[in-house]
């Protein structure tokens, strides 16, 4: 029989690493790693902190788990983008990606045959619909990352940040910190709703206000103004804020068009059963992955820990297929930290209808606090600055611990 052949698609964190534990496994077939950007796989969270800070440099971005594809044995194709998928016959078909540079963008379109394949296509950036004016950006890569911070560069009289969620309040508070006037605007009344109470949220307005930011809140945004520039953004109450550079972070929309028709279930992501398993000897992993969570039911999850993890044992799954042993479902504790100003906040699990803060308070912007659900069990820990008790709180979920073992370890 002819070596067996792996393909995954997406050369970034959950890819990366689901390529790299194929190695440590010790499978000894084609491992070949398809990416559409020209970059060697890299790290995002660095792009909306000390990236766009200017803090580190390029380098420092460079994924740990493929550092040497070489050493790996790993056929890392960049600037090469999947374009369809036929799971029956087990064929990719690729092309170069538009504005690759990497060793893709020469290959003509093609056809590749595969015995296992590991979806990493993660998600792109919402755009603001009908925008297209100089000025306006979304931040999802490295370039991305660099045209902002050019335009930080060029000192704008005003830098405005649509969208309260991750990206605008972490792109806020980089701004803000490099003494640029920021207003982030969110139509919701307190930020990051799916995420956090609103209490939590609250707390995260009071920091970016305590910082200097205009935060303006319940209110939408019905234009952008500007000739080929962007001048200033309309919201719905009538109001225009002169901006000259506006950064726009309403969310993400999984990758996963060029897989349409490809016989896989397609619904907000890659659906998968509880092994991550999409389709026969097919595998979703990472940001484009929506598996059924045995705790929670269908999920897809945007943080980096769960792409690392889920890299992990999407590789893992489809070895064990072939071994013919069984696997336990993937069944994580969700986590994710976020950096704004000099505040680490960090959930572990998720949040519940009540919550508790037992220890600090939210007016130090310091404390810890549990989540529990109706019947009073604990869903999970949000963090500020205390990132001991964030590791204790998600070991303490995955063992089931009860409020009282929660509050007794968080609390003390
Ligand atoms: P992605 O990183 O989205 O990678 C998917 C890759 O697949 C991309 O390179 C994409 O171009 C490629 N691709 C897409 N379609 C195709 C195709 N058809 N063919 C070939 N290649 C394709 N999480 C945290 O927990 N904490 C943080 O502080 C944090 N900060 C972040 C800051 C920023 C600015 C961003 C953008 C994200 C941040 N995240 C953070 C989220 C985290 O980075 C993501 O959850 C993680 O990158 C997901 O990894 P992934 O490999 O699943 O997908
Ligand atoms: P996000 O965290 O999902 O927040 C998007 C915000 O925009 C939400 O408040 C959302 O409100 C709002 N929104 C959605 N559609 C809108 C629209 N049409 N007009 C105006 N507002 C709209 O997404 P993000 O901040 O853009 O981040 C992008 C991705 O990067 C996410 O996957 C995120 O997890 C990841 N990221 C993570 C971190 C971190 O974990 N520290 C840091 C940066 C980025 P609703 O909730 O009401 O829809």
């Amino acid at each position: 029989m002819s070596e067996r052949r792996i393909v995954v698609v997406g050369a970034s964190l959950a890819g990366a690493q689901a390529a790299q534990t194929l190695r440590r496994q010790g499978f000894e077939g084609v491992v070949e790693l398809i990416g559409d950007e020209p970059h060697p796989p890299y790290n995002r969270p660095p792009l909306s902190k000390k990236y766009l800070a200017g803090e580190t440099d390029y380098d420092s971005l460079r994924l740990r788990s493929m550092a040497d594809p070489d050493e790996l044995n790993v056929d890392l194709r960049l600037g090469l983008r999947a374009t369809g998928l036929d799971v029956e016959a087990h064929t990719l078909h690729v092309a170069p990606a538009e504005a690759g540079a990497g060793s893709g963008a020469t290959a003509e379109p093609h056809t590749i045959n595969y015995d296992g394949l590991i979806i990493a296509t993660g998600a792109r950036a919402r755009r603001l619909p009908g925008v297209d004016l100089a000025g306006v950006f979304e931040l999802r890569t490295v370039d991305d990352a660099d045209a902002i911070r050019a335009a930080f560069d060029a000192t704008p009289s005003r830098v405005v940040v649509i969208g309260a969620g991750f990206i605008g309040a972490e792109v806020a508070a980089t701004a803000r910190e490099a003494g640029l006037e920021v207003t982030m605007i969110e139509a919701q009344d307190s930020p990051l709703q799916r995420v956090l109470d609103r209490d939590a949220g609250m707390a995260i307005v009071d920091l970016h206000r305590g910082h200097g930011v205009d935060v303006r809140l319940g209110v939408g945004v019905a234009s952008l103004v500007g000739d080929d520039r962007v001048s200033g953004v309309v919201l719905d109450d009538g109001t225009t804020i002169e901006a000259d550079v506006v950064v726009v972070g309403i969310g993400v929309i999984p990758n996963t068009e060029w897989a349409e028709d490809s016989g896989l279930t397609i619904d907000n992501g890659i659906v998968c059963d509880a092994t991550c398993l999409a389709g026969s000897d097919v595998v979703a992993v990472g940001d484009v992955a929506r598996w059924d969570h045995p705790r929670y039911g269908l999920m897809r999850v945007e943080q980096w820990d769960n792409a690392v993890d889920q890299g992990s044992y999407g590789a893992k799954r489809l070895l064990a297929s072939w071994a013919g042993e069984a696997v336990d479902p993937y069944a994580p504790i969700p986590s994710f930290w976020s950096d704004q100003f000099d505040r680490k906040i960090q959930l572990s699990g998720m949040p519940g209808e009540q919550f508790e803060i037992v220890q600090g308070s939210l007016d130090e912007q310091r404390f810890v606090q549990i989540y529990s659900d109706a019947h009073g069990a604990p869903t999970g820990a949000l963090t500020w600055n205390r990132p001991r008790q964030s590791m204790q709180a998600r070991m303490l979920l995955e063992s089931d611990a009860d409020m009282a073992e929660m509050r007794d370890t968080l609390g003390g």
